[in-house]
């Protein structure tokens, strides 16, 4: 059995799902598939707004009207008949958001960021299993929080992997026998039944958690790039294409902030030699790259870019050395406050932590370690990443920037820095 896995842009309007169902029925009638779908276009961001209006105690009917909009429209140009169960489909899903909405409390932010954000995938699912099903592609639609079992760290569940493996093999492998299934990416749900996000992108995750717990034959994420690229093409001229990538690379490249597959992705597939194809869904004949078990010679640079950064800094207040002790409380509090180090450096006197600028988990660190430390922090600044790095490109991305922070070992050059504005680089 194969996984494909469309994101926000494959069904973005009705065109789109068009081009889904084409996609779908180039597949082998004999193949069992299972599909994930992420929320359509930009509609996780329009339900960010949407929930930080109602969180914030602000009108937020204009941000709802607006998204209601946009699926209503699409879901026109997909179903002429206007009895279709579609609508009924669409109509609950905006009974259930609008009801959740209207409770919203002002504290508990994550908890109920899940709750309300999960919706766009719902809703995109449901679309693409009423329009399939309406152009003679029979499929089932699945609610995969029945299958995901997640802790509940809200916004970042974390997946139980034994519950979820079991729940999946035991029940799916018959639903495939019958037809494909339509199902959501980025969703879980907790034991107790709250419904939870695997964090922003979490969809390929997702694929990647079925296609590991079916040992699926290969997982294909359709893009709108043409494959893995060694930069992001909005972000940087001159990008190539990789034919074939290793798995370990893949997931480095990830790690250090390549958007093309979310970082958590690459691994569970690697378990199992499960090979992972990213392709274009415009271009659906060609190669794009694979990312699998493979041998290669060193591969030329790939460029990441990270924004929205803030550079820390650690001092110990008396010019004491920074000692196990300290760099544990920072540790800890870094951790506690949920702030991911991106990069660090350790000198005599103080420590050096680059994190996403979000402002209110670094507010509460540096208030819990305001006793311990002189704080320092810088922001918003740009931490880029060259993998695979030689003279030449490292000087090309370095020249004309203000660097704060810089670290190389012998494959990867990183360097934090003030946001220029020469962008593509
Ligand atoms: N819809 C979610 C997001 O935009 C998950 C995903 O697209 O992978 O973050
Ligand atoms: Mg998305």
């Amino acid at each position: 059995m194969i996984v494909y896995k469309f994101g926000g842009a494959s069904v973005k309007n009705a065109e789109a799902f068009r081009n889904v169902l084409h996609i779908l029925t180039t597949v082998p009638t004999t193949e069992k598939i299972l599909v994930v779908v992420s929320a359509m276009g930009k509609t996780t961001n329009a339900l960010e707004k949407v929930f930080g209006q109602a969180f914030r105690q602000e009108d937020y009917s204009h941000a709802l009207q607006e998204m209601r909009h946009y699926h209503q429209e699409i879901a026109q140009e997909l179903f002429p008949a206007t009895d279709h169960p579609a609508y009924a489909s669409l109509q609950n899903q905006f009974t259930y958001l609008e009801d959740a909405l209207q409770t919203v409390q002002p504290h508990d932010f994550d908890r109920q960021y899940d709750q309300i954000i999960s919706v766009g995938e719902l809703l995109s699912s449901l679309l693409l299993h009423h329009y399939l099903g309406s152009r003679g592609f029979q499929n089932q639609w699945l609610d995969c929080r029945e299958y995901l079992r997640t802790d509940a760290t809200w916004r970042e569940g974390r997946l139980d992997w034994d519950w979820t493996e079991q729940q999946i093999q035991q029940h799916l492998p018959a639903v495939l026998q019958e037809s494909p299934i339509i199902t959501q990416g980025f969703i879980g749900r907790t034991a107790q039944g709250a419904t939870t996000t695997l964090g922003r992108e979490g969809s390929d995750f997702s694929a990647a958690i079925f296609a590991y717990c079916l040992q699926a034959e290969s997982l294909t994420i359709w893009k709108d790039v043409p494959g893995l690229l060694n930069a992001d093409p909005k972000l940087f001229r001159d990008t190539i294409r990789y034919e074939e990538i290793a798995y370990q690379e893949a997931i480095e490249m990830a790690y250090y902030g390549a958007s093309v597959i979310h970082p958590k992705t690459v691994q569970p597939l690697a378990q199992r030699c499960i090979p992972l194809y990213v392709k274009s869904f415009l271009h659906p004949d060609q190669p794009g790259t694979v990312i699998w078990n493979c041998q290669h010679d060193r591969i030329a640079p790939s460029f990441i870019l990270k924004q929205h950064q803030c550079l820390l800094s650690f001092h110990t207040k008396d010019f004491g050395f920074i000692s196990e002790q300290h760099l544990s409380s920072i540790f800890q509090a870094l951790s506690k406050h949920r702030l991911k180090i991106n990069l660090m450096q350790n000198s005599a006197i103080s420590f050096s932590t680059c994190v996403d600028a979000d402002e209110a988990r670094v507010e509460a660190l540096k208030a819990e370690l305001a006793q311990e430390f002189v704080i320092l922090y810088n922001q918003p600044l740009h931490l880029f990443t060259i993998k695979n790095y030689d003279q030449a490109s490292l000087e090309k991305l370095t020249s004309g920037k203000e660097i704060l922070l810089e670290q190389r070992s012998r494959q990867t050059f990183q360097f934090v820095c003030r946001p220029t504005q020469d962008f593509p680089h």
